[in-house]
């Protein structure tokens, strides 16, 4: 059998249940195996795959909190420390119902090949809980971070592991859980990204993910003759990707016709009104349903179907597997010419081998949707010099890392005789420098 063979039936036999990681190791292996068969016995005496697929810790943790009733809720509280071979470990904390650990795992994993595309020195690592903050008061946030804060921070710090945000996890969330830390270390430190303008947090970090997608979306088609000019484009979830991949999309002379939520989704033939977009969703916190009450133009439709609508370009940006087969092939019947994911692993499997061999152009998440975390490692640089930068400078360095992290990829998939297949690209190129570091730095 294959060293990569094996090394896929050993994570599935030794992590039962959990099919979100075993789904995101199937879908990187299976594109390193030209890299790995080139050189297989070496990488099997080093078990260089059995230590790429083990998070170098877990830590699991229980996280008690009192309601406003006065009633004790108890949720799972997690964090993965997957891999430091190129840095500290970096990665978003979730909160959500559906979180658990194999979710956690899946999203560690492919956080160390999208932190290595970015080329800053970052490890891969995520965290989060299945606390839901839906429907939850501001007292109730507070106390859910607090007490979550009380467990993580003898496990993060400035140099070893610096979580940000991610679903659930925004700007309210990250200063309740930096007071804490502060409050409990004494240490005044840029231990999470994300942070207030007020305390250190850095110009355009908000919009990076969004942006970031939409920078790299746009090098792509530039590259292959066109550009986000005049194109129609389709995006899901409604939340902070969504929202800025949006904002970006539209300055850049496109027309955005769809959104998301969890309970529908939002057609508007006129392109999306992000103001009033952000209005319902970050002001309000509020269902689609107010936007469609707003907005004349909208139609609102309970459930799933933003896919079925004719674009030029789709942008999955709410969770995994959202882009189901089903989609993708509404999608290439309707003639989509691209889809790059904004959110992680939206695009099933099977969803993304079909836009592949129809000729469809597929980004995945970990190269665009890196502007995030990019920018998050860009606020660790500021933190550490103790100054900060402009929105200017700030989002000229995310443009250039996004216009490299394609080139990165593209050249990767060149190079190992899969142009055009920027999945096997990404995989590799974020592969190659990891398993770099982590030979350099022997059997740890
Ligand atoms: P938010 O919480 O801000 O928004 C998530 C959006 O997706 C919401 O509109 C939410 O709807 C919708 N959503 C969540 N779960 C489901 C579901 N099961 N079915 C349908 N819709 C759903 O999160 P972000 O925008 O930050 O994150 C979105 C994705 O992008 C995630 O995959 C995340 O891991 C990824 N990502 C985020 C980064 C960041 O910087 N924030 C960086 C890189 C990746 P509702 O409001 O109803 O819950």
């Amino acid at each position: 059998m294959s060293y990569v063979d094996e090394a896929l039936e050993r994570v599935i036999a030794q992590n039962p249940a959990q099919p979100e990681f075993h789904q995101a190791v199937k879908e990187v292996l299976e594109s390193l195996r030209v890299v790995i068969e080139a050189d297989e016995e070496k990488y099997r005496k080093e078990a260089l795959l059995e230590r790429l697929t083990t998070p170098e810790r877990a830590i699991l943790f229980r996280v008690p909190w009192v309601d406003d009733k006065g009633q004790v809720q108890v949720n799972n509280g997690y964090r993965v420390q997957f891999n430091s071979a190129i840095g500290p470990y970096k990665g978003g904390l979730r909160l959500h119902p559906s979180v658990n650990l194999s979710i956690i795992k899946f999203l560690g994993f492919e956080q160390v090949f999208k932190n290595s595309l970015t080329s800053l020195p970052i490890g891969g690592g995520k965290g989060g809980s299945d606390f839901d903050p839906k429907g939850k008061s501001d007292r109730e946030i507070m106390a859910f971070c607090q007490s979550f804060m009380t467990e993580l921070f003898k496990y993060v710090g400035a140099d070893t592991d610096v979580p940000a945000g991610d679903i659930g996890v925004g700007a309210r969330e990250i200063g309740y859980l930096y007071g804490q830390y502060k409050r409990i270390t004494g240490l005044y430190e840029g231990v999470l990204t994300g942070k207030g303008l007020s305390y250190g947090g850095s110009l355009v970090r908000t919009q990076a993910t969004g942006y970031g997608l939409v920078y790299l979306t746009s090098e792509l088609l530039k590259c292959h003759g066109t550009s986000l000019e005049g194109k129609t484009v389709s995006v899901s979830g409604a939340g902070n990707v969504a929202i800025y991949a949006i904002e970006k999309a539209q300055q850049l002379g496109a027309k955005v016709v769809t959104c998301s939520d969890s309970t529908g989704w939002i057609y508007d033939p006129e392109g999306i009104d992000v103001g009033l977009l952000k209005d319902v969703k970050e002001v309000r916190r509020a269902r689609l349903t107010e936007y469609k009450k707003r907005r004349p133009s909208a139609v609102y439709t309970e459930g799933r179907g933003v896919w079925s609508v004719k674009v030029d370009v789709a942008l999955p940006c709410a969770t995994q597997n959202e882009l189901h087969l089903e989609d993708a092939k509404a999608l290439v019947a309707n003639g989509v010419y691209a889809v790059c994911e904004g959110a992680n692993m939206p695009t099933t499997l099977e969803a993304t081998q079909f836009l592949q061999e129809n000729g469809v152009l597929f980004v995945p998440g970990k190269a665009s949707n890196a502007g995030g975390v990019a920018t998050s490692a860009l606020e660790m640089s500021q933190n550490s010099e103790r100054l900060s930068w402009s929105a200017e400078e700030v989002d000229a360095k995310l443009k250039d890392i996004m216009i490299n992290i394609y080139h990165n990829i593209d050249n990767a998939s060149k190079k190992y005789g899969m142009e055009g297949n920027y999945v096997a690209g990404a995989n590799i190129a974020g592969f190659l420098k990891v398993v770099n570091a982590m030979e350099a730095q022997g059997i740890v």
